[in-house]
Formats: structure tokens, C-alpha cells, sequence
């Protein structure tokens, strides 16, 4: 790293932004990186329901990200009336 400068990096850095987290237990903010993302089934009342998550890269807990539902064919919506 020593053959590009601090304001380089910093630049690149900012074009090169991945969404960002903050952790909910140790307030670390980290990068979502694609491939570590996971999806997490949830039971709720009656309802299951997934989550995309993430673990933190500093404490290792689990960080829920959005919820993920699951994809309806559109063929079949459409025959339905
Ligand atoms: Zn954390």
C-alpha cells in the first residue's frame, strides 16, 4: 500500500463505495460485501419470514439486512382473474 498515497486511496476509496452498515451490537461499520450475504428464515407469529443478513466482520454477530420475499410466476398471477 505504500506506492499510493493516503489522498489516492481515500479517493478511490469514495468511487469505489460498497453499501455500508453500522453493527447493531458493537456500532462497527462495515462493507456488504455480495458474497457474504445469506438469507435467514425467521418464524414469526405463524409466518415465515427471510431476511437477507450479514455476519460482522469485527464481533461476528448477525446483522439483518432487509427482508426477503419470495418471488410469485407471473403466469400464474395472470390466469388467476
Ligand atoms: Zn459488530
Amino acid at each position: 500500500m505504500d506506492c499510493i498515497s493516503k489522498e489516492n486511496l481515500k479517493r478511490w476509496r469514495e468511487k469505489n463505495k460498497k453499501p455500508e452498515r453500522k453493527c447493531v451490537v458493537c456500532g462497527n461499520n462495515f462493507e456488504i460485501e455480495m458474497d457474504k450475504k445469506y438469507v435467514v428464515k425467521s418464524i414469526e407469529a405463524v409466518m415465515i419470514v427471510y431476511y437477507d443478513a450479514i455476519d460482522c466482520p469485527k464481533c461476528g454477530c448477525q446483522n439483518i439486512i432487509w427482508k426477503r420475499l419470495e418471488k410469485v410466476n407471473k403466469f400464474v398471477e395472470k390466469t388467476k382473474k
